[in-house]
């Protein structure tokens, strides 16, 4: 019950323009601004900087020029292009080439068909790199138009693709066999967004049993899944049944957000254990950072803290 309340309250604040103004410009001011706990910065080269101290311990990452709900055309355009160009810079750069990226930033809810174009030139270029694509799950009213995306992509030809399962929605489960039967790679999330009680469960509890449900299906019979979780209780899980169905670690990669949980990280990797960090970057971080504050209202604290010193 308090997860939903937090998120929801996060959530209406993360439509404050006021507050988006003020963090915006305090956020990633200095080096050890607040917001730079979760973003690695406003430019690819910092995020590249992030990726190679990442690599650096052992660990990997995807890259995720943060944007979404793009308003028009031109502003989709601009998010295409920009991909492109991060990926022309990640290929010269010389770290690990995967990506992730959300529909909406690519013009989903202006128009469709676009969309669908944009995210084939960002699939072609990555195809030429060798680079993965993640396609980020956004809220429910984009989980079906999402994934059918995903098989229309699939069935063009692009395996360089991937997808995100979120276990609060109740219709995951359905989904993940789906995925599973045609070979798309999972990422399994518990999910950021506040969710009606209809699609959702409520309930931590809840959550978390169908995160492991949908952990033992993906590590089961899926390809390559992700187990992307900061919660050692899953975590917990995910070895255990990979332990008995003697999966090797090579069969599946545990994956966090930059930021979050930096030691259970090392000691996952210490263990043999694959590791993918999510590198946020660029100016359009606000969203995304409120989303983190609303997880963990502990947060909140850090960031007055900050705010309070920056100005
Ligand atoms: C790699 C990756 C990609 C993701 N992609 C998506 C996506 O495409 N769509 C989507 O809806 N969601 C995505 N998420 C977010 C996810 O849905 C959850 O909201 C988030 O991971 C928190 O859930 P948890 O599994 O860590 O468990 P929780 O039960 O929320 O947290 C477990 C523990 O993790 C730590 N923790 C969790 N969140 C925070 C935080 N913000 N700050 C500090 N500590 C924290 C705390 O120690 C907490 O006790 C992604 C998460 C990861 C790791």
């Amino acid at each position: 019950m308090i997860d939903q309340v937090s998120k929801l309250f996060f959530h209406a604040l993360a439509g404050s323009h006021t507050l988006k103004t003020l963090a915006s410009r305090y956020g990633l001011r200095r080096r050890d601004s607040f917001a730079r706990r979760f973003i690695a910065g406003e430019t690819v080269d910092e995020a590249i900087a992030a990726a190679r101290e990442l690599e650096a311990s052992g660990l990997t990452e995807t890259l995720d020029l943060l944007g979404e709900s793009v308003a028009t055309m031109a502003e989709a355009d601009q998010a295409t292009r920009a991909y492109l160009d991060v990926i022309e810079r990640i290929a010269l750069s010389g770290i690990e080439r995967n990506i992730s990226l959300k529909l909406t930033q690519l013009g989903l809810t202006v128009d469709r068909a676009t969309s669908v174009d944009n995210l084939r030139r960002i699939l072609e270029a990555a195809a030429t790199h060798e680079f993965f694509v993640r396609i980020d799950m956004e809220n429910s009213p984009y989980t079906d138009v999402t994934l059918d995306i995903m098989e229309t992509v699939w069935r063009l030809d692009y395996r360089n693709a991937g997808v995100v399962l979120q276990s609060c929605l109740r219709r995951s489960p359905a989904d993940a066999r789906r995925m599973n039967a045609l070979g798309i790679r999972v990422r399994l999330v518990k999910g950021a967004y506040k969710e009606p009680r209809r699609v959702a469960y409520q309930r931590k509890t809840e959550v978390d049993a169908a995160f492991v449900d949908l952990m033992k299906m993906l590590l089961a019979e899926g390809t390559y899944p992700a187990i992307a979780t900061h919660d050692p209780a899953m975590i917990v899980a995910a070895r255990a049944f990979a332990t008995k169905e003697g999966l090797t670690p090579e069969r599946f990669e545990f994956q966090m957000l930059y930021g979050i949980r930096r030691d259970l990280q090392a000691q996952l990797r210490a263990e043999g254990f694959r590791v993918r960090v999510y590198v946020p970057f660029g100016r359009e971080w606000f969203p995304y950072f409120m989303r983190r504050l609303g997880e963990r209202p502990a947060n909140v604290g850090f960031v007055i803290r900050g705010i309070a010193r920056d100005r």
